[in-house]
C-alpha cells in the first residue's frame, strides 16, 4: 500500500538544538527518525554562538558532538538543504509529508570538504551564517563546524564559470542536478523550526542599517565566537577596535507599538554574557547597559549579573529616545535616565548593539500542513496548552525549543525531551508498535 512511501516512525521538522536532541533521544530508544532541516548544516543558531550564559562553555564545544552523533546516527535519516511542501494527517499514527530536496549542485557522497572549489570560485557574495559581517563565494561549505562539512552551490549567484569543476579532485561539482522529491510516511511529526530575529528597520529610531556601528547581539555573539568573521572584536565601518561599547535592551521585545507584548527571555542575559567576553577580549572598554528592567530568573543568572557588575561593566535604567550617526562613524545614544529623576542625557558610542528580541517564525512552515490547521497564538508562536507544553492542537504532532516561544538552550532541551516522550506514548497507544 504504501509502495512509494518512505517510512519512519518520527519526522523532525528543524535540526537546531531542539530537533537535534529530540532526534538522538528518538535514535536511542530504537526509534526511525527523518531530521530535515531547510539549511545546508545542523546545528541551528547554538552552532553559530560564541559562548552560552551562565557558565560560559564554548557554545561549538557542547553543540558539535551533538550535531555529528546525530547525523551518523544509525537510526536518524538526514536530510538537509530541504523544504516541506506539505504535511497530511490520514489516520491516527499515518502522517504523510512530501519533501523537496533542493539541488546542491555537489555530489554530497564525493565531497570530501576540502574547499578547493571554494578558493577558486571568483563569486563573492554577502555570508548568511556570518550575519553579513563578511563575504563568501558562490560554492561554499556553511560555516567552519558545519556537520555535514560539505560544499553547495548558490545557483543564484553562480556565474557558471566551471573553476570549481576543474578544481575538484573527486569530481564531485555536477549542474545537472535536480530537485528531489521525497514522500514519507510516519506516525509522528515533532516541530522544531525554531525562532527569526527581530527585522530592527522596524524600529527606526534605534538606527540600525543607517550607521554600519550598529549591530545586533546576534552580529556580536559571531564577532565573538571562535569561528569569527574577523580574529578580532572590529567594529564594521572602519576596523577600529572599539573602546566604548553601548548595548541597548528590549529591541522588538515588551513594545506594544510593533504589537509583541513579549519579554524575549534571553536578551537580558546574553547581553551580559557579552559584556563580559568584551571585557575579557578588550580589556580597556568601557561597556553600557541601557535596560528598562535586567531578568535574570533562573540558575545562577543573578550572581552571572553581580558578576558582569564586578567585572566593570556599567548598567543604565534608561529609556532609549532614539540614536544616530556622530561624528568619525560613532554613535549618539540619547536617553531619559530613570535612576536620575528621567533627565535626558546623551552619550557618544565607538559601537551600538541591539539586544533584538525572537519572533515566531512559523509562518512559513504552518501553512504546510493541509486539513486541520496547526494553531498558533495571537503573537505566531505554536500555541500549546498550558499543562502539556510540547503538544499542539493535531494529535501525533508535537513541538519543542523556540517554535513555542522564546526560551534558552537548557529550557528547549527539557523541552525536546519531553516531546520525545509525547512522541513515543502517542506512537504506541496509536499504532500498537513497541
Ligand atoms: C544572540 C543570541 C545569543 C544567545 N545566547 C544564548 C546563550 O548564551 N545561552 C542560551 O542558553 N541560549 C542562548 N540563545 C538562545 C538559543 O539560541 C536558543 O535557545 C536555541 O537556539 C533554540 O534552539 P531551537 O532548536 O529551538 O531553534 P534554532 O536554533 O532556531 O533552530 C531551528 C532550526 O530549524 C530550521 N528551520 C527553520 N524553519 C525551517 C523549515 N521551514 N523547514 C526546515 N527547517 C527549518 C533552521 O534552519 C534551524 O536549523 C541565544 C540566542 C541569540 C539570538
Ligand atoms: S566540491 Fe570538490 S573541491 Fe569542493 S569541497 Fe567538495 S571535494 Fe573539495
Ligand atoms: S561555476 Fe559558479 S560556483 Fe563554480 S567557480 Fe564558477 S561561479 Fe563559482
Amino acid at each position: 500500500m504504501t509502495e512509494d512511501y518512505e517510512e519512519y516512525d518520527t519526522l523532525i521538522i528543524g535540526a537546531g538544538i531542539a530537533g537535534i536532541e529530540a532526534a538522538l533521544t528518538l535514535g536511542d530508544a530504537g526509534r526511525n527518525v527523518l531530521l530535515v532541516d531547510k539549511s545546508p548544516t545542523v546545528g541551528g543558531i547554538m552552532a553559530q554562538l560564541s559562548k552560552v550564559f551562565p557558565t560560559l562553555d564554548c557554545s561549538a564545544c557542547i553543540a558539535t558532538p551533538k550535531m555529528a552523533s546525530a547525523v551518523y546516527h544509525p537510526n536518524i535519516t538526514l536530510s538537509v538543504y530541504s523544504e516541506i511542501e506539505e504535511v497530511l494527517k490520514h489516520d491516527e499514527a499515518d502522517f504523510r509529508a512530501k519533501i523537496i530536496q533542493k539541488p546542491k549542485y555537489v555530489e554530497w557522497d564525493d565531497c570530501t570538504g576540502c574547499s578547493l572549489c571554494e578558493m577558486e570560485c571568483p563569486v563573492i557574495v554577502s555570508d548568511e551564517f556570518q550575519h553579513h559581517m563578511r563575504g563568501r563565494k558562490a560554492v561554499y561549505i556553511a560555516f567552519d563546524i558545519a556537520v555535514p562539512k560539505k560544499s553547495v552551490i548558490d545557483i543564484d549567484n553562480c556565474i557558471l564559470c566551471g573553476q570549481c569543476e576543474k578544481v575538484c579532485p573527486t569530481s564531485a561539482i555536477n549542474f545537472l542536478q535536480k530537485p528531489v522529491i521525497k514522500n514519507v510516511r510516519v506516525k509522528s511529526v515533532l516541530l522544531a523550526t525554531g525562532f527569526e530575529l527581530f527585522d530592527a528597520t522596524l524600529k527606526p529610531e534605534f538606527g540600525f542599517k543607517q550607521s554600519k556601528n550598529i549591530i545586533t547581539a546576534m552580529q556580536m555573539d559571531r564577532l565573538l565566537a571562535p569561528t569569527r568573521p574577523y580574529n578580532a572584536v572590529l567594529r564594521p565601518s572602519d576596523g577600529k577596535e572599539p573602546s566604548k561599547i553601548a548595548y541597548l535592551y528590549c529591541v522588538g521585545s515588551r513594545d506594544k507599538t510593533i504589537g509583541n507584548e513579549l519579554c524575549s527571555q534571553i536578551c537580558c542575559m546574553y547581553s551580559i554574557k557579552q559584556s563580559q567576553l568584551i571585557l575579557g577580549a578588550l580589556p580597556l572598554a568601557d561597556v553600557f547597559s541601557f535596560y528598562i528592567d535586567i531578568r535574570a530568573q533562573g540558575k545562577g543568572f543573578e550572581e552571572f549579573y553581580q558578576q558582569a557588575r564586578d567585572m566593570g561593566a556599567y548598567f543604565i535604567k534608561g529609556r532609549i529616545m532614539y540614536v544616530d550617526e556622530a561624528d568619525n562613524g560613532d554613535v549618539m545614544v540619547k536617553y531619559e535616565d530613570i535612576d536620575d529623576k528621567g533627565k535626558i542625557k546623551e552619550e557618544t558610542f565607538d559601537l551600538v548593539v541591539l539586544a533584538v528580541g525572537l519572533w515566531p517564525s512559523i509562518a512559513g512552515v504552518a501553512k504546510v500542513f493541509k486539513g486541520v490547521g496547526l494553531e498558533t497564538d495571537a503573537l505566531g508562536w505554536i500555541k500549546c496548552p498550558i499543562c502539556n507544553p510540547v503538544e499542539t492542537n493535531i494529535p501525533g504532532i508535537f513541538a519543542a525549543g523556540c517554535v513555542t516561544g522564546p526560551k534558552d538552550i537548557p529550557d528547549t532541551i527539557v523541552e525536546a525531551n519531553a516531546a520525545v516522550s509525547q512522541c513515543l506514548v502517542y506512537i504506541e497507544t496509536h499504532s500498537g508498535s513497541t
